[in-house]
């Protein structure tokens, strides 16, 4: 066998079959037998960038004109006790990573019950029938988003797509795209769409304020609707809405050090402050909730007053728009429109389990999704892990998605390898987080890789670990030219000095003992 390469484990694709249901695992076996399922999606990358149809014809839908409906909701059906199968497909999703296949630790039963307290997410356009059902909610597994798209002064339509390939193959559970300031922003996105296995988020406002031309005066409640629709029906399964932000809250935004961060949050801010008037989102939140329920797409109801620097966290303005970003998602509820909570930022750990108590309390338990919080503002070029050691500890205390941030934070637009890097970072962060929790299964990923420990199973350990290739490369660099891929040893100790090694005498000594 050689240890010059990774091809020492095999990686298959698994498809656990219920009915007409086919969800799919990568199946990791190692070279002890031991056999692991992670989570993954049909399509990346052997469709990419067109996508298998998925989900087609799994929600009852209608011909509206040119565009097309769904009767009902997921949180529709979850209120009348009725299964769906993109609940049924969650279900397997979540329960079959842990250690017995044969025992769900979620039922499609569970799932519809927590959609229907408002707890859980399935976002699932109509029109977005390449989407692989996925579940948002913090009982389950801690997702994260991919914050791709072009900006007037960097990347492009090839790039973009590479950064969608980067997040897909790195694990992302949902991408948005965040495109602004550039030519064909509804044909990059559809593009996207059409590429992604996974759900696609947006801020609508930044294509809205690309129809005014840049001008924020030009911004009408027409034209915000009018591109809010066309995303819809293009299959945008979530819109980030800044409707919590309030002509109020102004006077304590511009209190801080940085006011207001929030890209989104600052387009509602200057129309309110250009035009003298209310926040329009929050006055014509109805005619939204109206189109958002007619394809089902969830809303993200985003922080516009997220603290941009941890001297900002946890002031009137965050926690008042906070409040009023509860009564929205009261009336999403009602309205049968599934919705998740955006939170922030940058927030000092001492404060980060009142943000995530707080949310509860004002949403009614509504899934919150935080962008980190970083814990400290120092470090730009690290804010990937400024931002994780905040949004793990978010997520232990019940936070269900995180939104990822990169090394390019706060520095330029993010390219191919700052998506890798951050996406890496996000997902063990959401892992230490599901640890934390005690969800079903996350420990067993780790047992496995203490035994490949233990036992000097090298190419196990990088199989196991979240990027391969790197944990390889590592191992690899300072190893003898000849060792093998069993050397009982690795260059941090030398062969020595290994106390990994010296376990294996304390076991003999002891293995009767006990
Ligand atoms: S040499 Fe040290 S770091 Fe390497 S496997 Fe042994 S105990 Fe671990």
């Amino acid at each position: 066998m050689s240890n010059n390469t990774l091809n020492t484990f095999s990686v298959n694709s698994k498809r656990i079959t219920k009915g007409a249901l086919k969800v799919p695992f990568k199946e990791l076996t190692l070279s002890n037998g031991e056999k692991i399922l992670l989570q993954t999606v049909e399509g990346c990358p052997e469709n990419f960038p067109n996508q298998p149809k998925i989900t087609s014809g799994w929600t009852e839908s209608y011909q509206d004109g040119d565009a097309r409906k769904v009767k009902k909701t997921q949180l529709d059906y979850a209120k009348k006790g009725v299964i769906t199968p993109q609940m049924e497909y969650v279900a397997i999703r979540e329960s079959f990573c842990t250690s017995d296949e044969g025992k769900m630790a979620f039922t499609p039963e569970d799932v519809c019950n927590t959609i229907a307290q408002g707890r859980a997410v399935i976002p699932a356009n109509i029109n977005h029938p390449e989407a692989e059902s996925m579940i948002i909610g913090a009982k389950y597994s801690v997702k994260v988003n991919a914050n791709i798209g072009a900006s007037a002064i960097g990347s492009d339509y090839s790039k973009e797509l590479e950064k969608l390939r980067f997040s897909l193959q790195f694990g992302a559970d949902t991408v948005m795209d965040l495109s602004v300031g550039i030519e064909g922003i509804p044909e990059l996105r559809n593009a996207i769409l059409r590429a992604s296995p996974v759900p696609l988020g947006t801020v609508p406002a930044y294509e809205a304020l690309d129809r005014a031309e840049g001008n924020i005066k030009k911004l009408t409640w027409d034209l915000f609707r009018d591109t809010v629709i066309a995303q819809a029906r293009q299959g945008v399964d979530y819109f980030t809405i800044h409707a919590g932000l309030l002509h109020d809250y102004l006077p304590y935004a511009a209190q801080r050090i940085l006011g207001i961060v929030s890209r989104g949050g600052s387009i509602m801010a200057e129309c309110m402050m250009s035009q003298g008037t209310e926040n329009m989102a929050y006055e014509h939140f109805d005619e939204l909730l109206e189109i958002c329920h007619d394809y089902d797409v969830a809303l993200s109801l985003g922080d516009g007053l997220r603290p941009g620097c941890i001297n900002d966290a946890c002031d009137k303005a965050q926690y008042g728009e906070l409040k009023t970003i509860g009564e929205l998602a009261a009336r999403c509820y009602k309205a049968g429109v599934q919705c998740f909570i955006e939170g922030p930022g940058h927030v000092a750990m001492d404060k980060i389990e009142e943000n995530q108590r707080l949310q509860e309390k004002y949403c009614n338990y509504a899934p919150f999704y935080t962008l980190g919080p970083l814990v400290t503002d120092i470090a730009p070029g690290y804010d990937h892990i400024t931002s994780a050691i905040g949004g793990s500890q978010i997520a232990a205390f019940g936070t269900a998605m995180l939104c990822y941030v990169t090394p390019a934070e706060h520095l330029a637009l993010p390219n191919a390898e700052d998506v890798k890097t951050g996406l890496i970072t996000y997902k063990l962060a959401a892992h230490a987080a599901d640890l934390a929790k005690g969800l079903p299964g996350a420990k067993i990923r780790d047992d496995a890789m203490a035994r490949a420990r233990a036992d000097f199973r090298w190419f196990d350990q990088f199989a196991l670990s979240l990027n391969p290739e790197h944990a390889y490369k590592v191992w690899k660099s300072q190893m003898p030219d000849n060792c093998s891929h069993e050397a009982s040893f690795c260059s941090m100790c030398g062969p020595r000095f290994c106390p990994i090694r010296l376990n294996r005498v304390l076991k003999n000594k002891f293995k009767d003992t006990l």
